[in-house]
């Protein structure tokens, strides 16, 4: 067989049982992923952990859902699930994966045989990275008002405006872009999905600095910027349909139990130094938090397991996003009362014989009600397509 794609996967994952499929995993992530890469306090940058990737890039083992025919491992959802669960269990950091999880499944799927050809082998050898360019300072949550412009000259577009929270854009090659290419028509009908070369004159990429003092978004201006018509995909005033589709794995990824257990153990660990443990109200508060969690576990397990069954999730996995990331605020909440005077602290402080980042678990929950639709967004889909309320 020839790969035109990548990497040749010598091995049909799928004939393994989910058991032996899950030891394989475990012990690969288990004995070689890096110990100061685990449970990092902040999204770390491409440089941190481009050796580690690399890694799995030779090892055929970067792109888990695409199929074998483009290079990746052509994981059935049972055995993709467990691919996501086993590095999330020893603290794995997502890596700047929009080009495996974003890019590549729309290449698959609307992309031109070119397009694939061109741009799936970079992806697989981690020689090109991706940032998303959706979010606009007025198109957020209401992501069809965006005001960034493609106008086709000769044989490129020119794309004016600016992207907004691009997260990791400083170390993007490439950015997909959602741009408006028809003023005229309704909002949703009137947009393309464009490919950019970050390199491309106009592109100005500017860090955000958060509160913790990292920079992990930035804005993204674009000015006169060419990009070859050739890299227009799903066709002109289609993008709305690409964009939407992108959102299926998203909503069960961002709803895993492991944050919040993550959260949980710090929580124990603080509560242990603060001599805290055997107090009667916070063992209280710790069970409900406990019960909460294992909850969740049971909610994301019903939910996995449709997904592993191949069916599509229907509106209700809502529930899970809002569980899951408002379960975790509550916990790294905890964590900074349980932490007393320390709980304002930033970076590691030491703690009886530990050294523990507070803040960090309160700097990952804050977010997470807002990426991946915002949690009021999620209540709006339950309200209406789930219970029949009135919009
Ligand atoms: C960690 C992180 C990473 C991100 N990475 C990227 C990225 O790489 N690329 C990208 O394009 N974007 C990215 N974003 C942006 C993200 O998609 C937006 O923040 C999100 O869509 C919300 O949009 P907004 O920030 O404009 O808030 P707004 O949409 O202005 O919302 C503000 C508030 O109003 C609420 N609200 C809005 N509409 C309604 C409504 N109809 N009903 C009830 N309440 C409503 C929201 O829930 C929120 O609380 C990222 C965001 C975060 C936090």
């Amino acid at each position: 067989m020839t790969y035109t794609y990548g990497v040749p996967q010598e091995q049909d994952w799928n004939k393994l049982s989910d058991v032996e499929f899950r030891t394989l995993v475990a012990a690969e992530f288990e004995t070689h992923h890096p110990m100061q890469l685990r449970f990092p306090p902040r999204r770390l940058r491409w440089a941190e952990n481009k050796a580690w990737y690399l890694r799995m890039a030779a090892k055929g083992w970067i792109a888990p859902s695409w199929p074998c025919e483009f290079g990746g491992m052509g994981l059935s959802p049972s055995k993709m699930l467990i691919f996501l669960e086993e590095p999330e269990r020893c603290g794995l950091a997502r890596f700047p994966d929009t080009g495996i999880l974003m890019v590549a499944p729309v290449l698959i799927r609307y992309g031109a045989e070119a397009q694939r050809r061109r741009y799936l082998p970079p992806i697989l050898a981690c020689e090109e990275i991706w940032c998303q360019g959706y979010s606009e300072p007025n198109a957020g949550s209401d992501l069809a008002s965006l005001r960034t412009e493609a106008r086709l000259e000769g044989d490129d577009f020119i794309i004016d405006g600016q992207k907004t929270w691009t997260t990791l854009a400083h170390d993007a090659t490439h950015m997909f872009v959602l741009a408006r290419t028809d003023k005229h028509a309704k909002k949703q009908e009137g947009i393309s999905f464009l490919l950019v070369d970050m390199d491309t004159p106009g592109v100005t990429v500017r860090p955000i600095r958060d509160i913790a003092g990292h920079e992990e978004f930035c804005e993204v201006f674009l000015d006169q910027v060419r990009t070859p018509a050739a890299n227009l995909v799903g066709g002109l005033n289609r993008g709305w349909t690409v964009a939407k589709s992108l959102l299926g794995f998203e909503r069960i990824h961002i709803g895993s139990p492991k944050l919040p257990e993550y959260g949980l153990q710090v929580l124990q660990s603080v509560a242990r130094q603060q001599g805290m443990l055997q107090d009667p109200v916070f063992r209280d508060r710790l069970a409900r938090l406990q019960l909460d969690v294992a909850h969740l576990g049971d909610i994301y397990g019903h939910f996995a397991a449709i997904v592993g069954r191949g069916e599509p999730l229907g509106p209700e996995v809502s529930v899970l996003k809002i569980w899951a990331t408002e379960t975790f605020q509550r916990i790294a909440e905890m964590i900074i009362e349980t932490a007393g005077d320390c709980g304002s602290h930033a970076g590691s402080v030491p703690l009886g014989q530990d050294s523990i980042d507070i803040l960090a678990p309160f700097y990952k929950a804050r977010p997470s009600t807002i990426y991946g639709g915002s949690n009021e967004i999620q209540r709006n889909i339950l309200a209406r397509q789930v219970l029949n309320l009135p919009g």
